[in-house]
């Protein structure tokens, strides 16, 4: 990672409050870097490489603890556990109910004003989460083909 790109990782941390260390900033690169909205085995899968000491078990607790500081956003997709973006411009989600797969939706697309107190009266609004699900044109382009036989009951 150039020092530009750490820099970036370093800010988006101390802005959620936390430390850099060395393990979040391994995990935030990693965010950083992928556009596929990974699981935390995608992440710890991506990292145990070059980082043969991180365990699943810490990739977990850092993501939760970013997650709840504001660093990173997580995802419900419905099928299978959490998934996790670096990327915290405010944006969307459109999940596929076939693959799963997260794909980011233009917030203009679908603007949501957080600056109007009234939304809910006596609540603090910290992020909005809009989720769309259908196919996605990779899984639609398979349909009509035969698909694999359901396994046995
Ligand atoms: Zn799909
Ligand atoms: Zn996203």
């Amino acid at each position: 990672m150039d020092s530009r790109g750490e820099q970036k990782i370093i800010d988006q941390l101390r802005r959620s409050r936390l430390r850099a260390t060395g393990q979040r900033l391994a995990i935030m690169q990693a965010l950083d870097e992928s556009f596929e909205h990974p699981s935390a085995e995608d992440i710890f899968n991506t990292l145990r490489k070059a980082h043969p000491t991180l365990s699943l078990s810490t990739v977990y607790k850092t993501l939760q603890v970013m997650a709840e500081m504001g660093a990173i956003l997580t995802i419900e997709t419905g099928i299978g556990g959490l998934r996790y973006d670096g990327h915290i411009h405010p944006h969307h989600h459109a999940i596929c109910i076939r693959c799963g797969k997260v794909y980011d939706v233009d917030f203009d697309q679908y603007p949501v004003d957080l600056n109007r107190a009234d939304i809910i009266p006596n609540f603090k609004i910290r992020s909005i989460k809009v989720y769309f699900s259908g196919i996605c044109a990779v899984c639609d382009s398979l349909k009509g083909k035969p698909s694999a036989p359901p396994a046995g009951d």
